[in-house]
């Protein structure tokens, strides 16, 4: 913000044009424009100061001045900087331009990877139980693995191939986990975890999907360190991990009408080293009183599923359009 302030203002003109590389910052109307956008009238429930932008084929953004995130056809995007303002308009940097904007608004170059085969990851496993729901006793890694059988199922019956780190109550290294995909020639990589709170919390709940940090930005819950410059293998598919996570995490906040946590970007070991592109899902609070006993629950663990084969399903069509 401090960085806008002190800039001359036909410097802040040449900020919004997008040959503009050097410049920190650019107008998000104007760079939305370039993808077709336009700005759009504001709906009941749009905050006061919120810009809507609108094209029909394309997903809808709505913007606020100040937040850290975007909402993407209503879904939380973490951003690398708030939204700024000038001159009434909103601005984001460039950064953000880059790896979020451009890949939500479904510019995605025409060299795409393939969605046919897909390793499904449940999380934790043997001796690890990940997050446990206090009174019911039921843990993170049998939730992930039921999970995982039951969304097999359904992408198997859309045509898809899939295979799972480990099919039954086993430990697998976090190392050992993305190499597997490799080793499988998968075309897609998507992990499957609940959340846990800090001990005692029995409230926090919402469903949160995360990508590997793209090279450049800080991972969501680091954002006052420097970005992250490392380039991992997994950063070459910076632009479809945001796509298939935004694709997922509509699916699930929309079939489950849970919080949402948002699209979060980390450099979690299961993500850094993949050679496809893959996706973190936090499914919810496990150890929530109430969404932990839902997600204890088969039938809502198959509407988990369901969502996420939806998800899968509407990200591999959009790999076919042109
Ligand atoms: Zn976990």
């Amino acid at each position: 913000m401090g960085r806008l302030v002190a800039l001359a203002s036909c410097l802040l003109v040449a900020a919004a044009d997008l040959g503009a590389a050097a410049t920190p910052d650019i107008f998000l109307g104007d760079s939305l424009r370039q993808l077709g956008l336009a700005p759009a009238a504001r709906v009941a429930g749009d905050p006061p100061a919120a810009e809507r932008h609108a094209a029909k084929g394309l997903p809808t953004f709505v913007a606020e001045a100040n937040k850290d995130y975007l909402l993407v056809e209503g879904v939380k995007v973490y951003l690398d900087d708030p939204i700024g303002q000038l001159r009434g308009k909103l601005t984001v940097t460039r950064i953000d331009y880059d790896k979020v904007i451009v890949p939500l608004a479904w510019r995605l170059p025409a060299a795409r990877p393939g969605s046919q085969r897909i390793l499904l990851d449940p999380g934790h496993g043997g001796k690890d139980p990940g997050k446990v729901h206090a009174t019911l006793n039921y843990t993170e890694k049998a939730a992930t693995l039921d999970t995982a059988v039951r969304l097999k199922l359904l992408l198997e019956k859309r045509g898809f191939e899939v295979l799972l780190t480990r099919d039954k109550d086993v430990a697998i290294d976090l190392d050992d986990r993305a190499p597997m995909a490799t080793k499988a020639k998968a075309d897609l990589f998507v992990s499957l975890h609940y959340n846990g709170g800090a001990a005692g919390d029995t409230t926090s709940a919402g469903i949160e999907t995360y990508c590997l940090t793209p090279t450049g930005q800080h991972s969501t819950n680091k954002a006052a360190g420097r970005a992250d410059l490392t380039a991992e293998p997994g950063n070459r598919f910076d632009l479809f991990n945001l796509q298939l996570a935004f694709n997922v995490q509509r699916q699930l906040l929309a079939q489950t009408g849970a919080e949402d946590r948002g699209i979060r970007r980390a450099r979690f070991a299961v993500l850094r080293t993949l050679t496809c592109p893959g996706i973190l899902i936090e499914g919810g609070f496990v150890s929530s009183r109430v969404e932990g006993a839902q997600i204890a629950n088969a039938a809502y663990r198959q509407k988990l599923a369901q969502a996420i084969a939806d998800g899968i399903a509407d990200y591999a069509r959009l790999l076919r359009a042109k």
